[in-house]
């Protein structure tokens, strides 16, 4: 059976990703953030993917930290014997003007969205390199590739992993190991609950559809990117926006 991880899995885009690769027959590894109230909805997520008859396990772990990730990825591999499909989601936001943004709020942004994916392709990436097979997903944002007034952090951090994709696209393409990136546009989601009404109107109405997208859209494309449908496909980043820009 193949085994999938996926960061920051106990709520929003992660969490349905995750259920969506239980569905799709991974032996899913639910990572969360190790505070009581993620652990508790990571265990819910956790029962969802079993109920589709795959094995399942909460892993808590702050992917910021390096040493706490290689130790994550060494137990993982030892109790499930491989890693098949890694999807990067964990990230937060810390919006303000540039003029007005801390140092705490840009170095807290960029440990958790951009050194979280340092920290778990390094040691996932060596993983999938001698098992000659792999496929990885990173949560990039169209912030990352058309910038946002109010994110320099964040579309930091985003434009960060764009260039990671595609160069462990290029390092890991002869091992076979497929690496992509999703940029969402705006989706509902814990994370955009935040937004004010004004910042939620300015969005749509930019955006083709005319509408948010949903967590199910994301988890459909992240399926295909991961699935043998997609095995010549690497170091893309798929926008799934409903045409926020073209
Ligand atoms: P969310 O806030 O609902 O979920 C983020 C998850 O990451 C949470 O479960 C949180 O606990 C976890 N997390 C945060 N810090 C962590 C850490 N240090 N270690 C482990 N887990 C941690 O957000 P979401 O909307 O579901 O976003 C998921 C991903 O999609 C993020 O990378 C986000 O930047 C990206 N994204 C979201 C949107 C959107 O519109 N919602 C748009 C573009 C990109």
């Amino acid at each position: 059976m193949a085994t999938a991880i996926v960061t920051g899995a106990s709520q929003g885009i992660g969490a349905c990703i995750i259920k969506r690769l239980a569905k799709d027959g991974y032996d899913c590894v639910v990572n969360c953030y190790p505070s009581d109230s993620d652990k508790e909805n990571a265990e819910a997520v956790k029962a969802e993917c079993e109920s589709f008859g795959v094995k399942a396990i909460v892993y808590p772990c702050d992917v910021s930290k390096y040493d706490d990730c290689e130790k994550m990825v060494k137990d993982i591999k030892a109790e499930f014997g491989s890693i098949d499909v890694l999807v990067n989601n964990a990230g937060i936001t810390k919006d303000g003007l540039l003029a007005r943004m801390s140092e705490e709020q840009y170095d807290a942004v960029i440990a958790v969205n951009q050194k979280s994916v340092f920290n778990m392709m390094k040691h996932v990436g060596s993983v999938m390199m001698r098992q000659r097979s792999g496929k990885v997903v990173n949560l990039a944002s169209v912030a990352g590739v058309y910038g946002n007034p109010g994110q320099f952090n964040y579309s930091a951090s985003k434009a960060a992993i764009i260039g990671m994709t595609k160069t462990a696209a290029k390092e890991l393409g002869s091992r076979g190991v497929n690496v992509n990136a999703v940029a969402p546009g705006f989706i509902k989601t814990p994370m955009t609950d935040t937004l004010t009404d004004e910042q939620r109107n300015a969005m749509l109405s930019v955006i083709a559809m005319k509408r948010y997208g949903t967590v199910d859209e994301i988890a459909g494309v992240v399926s295909f990117l991961v699935s043998d449908d997609a095995s010549y496909v690497t170091g893309q980043v798929i926008e799934i926006s409903g045409g926020l820009s073209m």
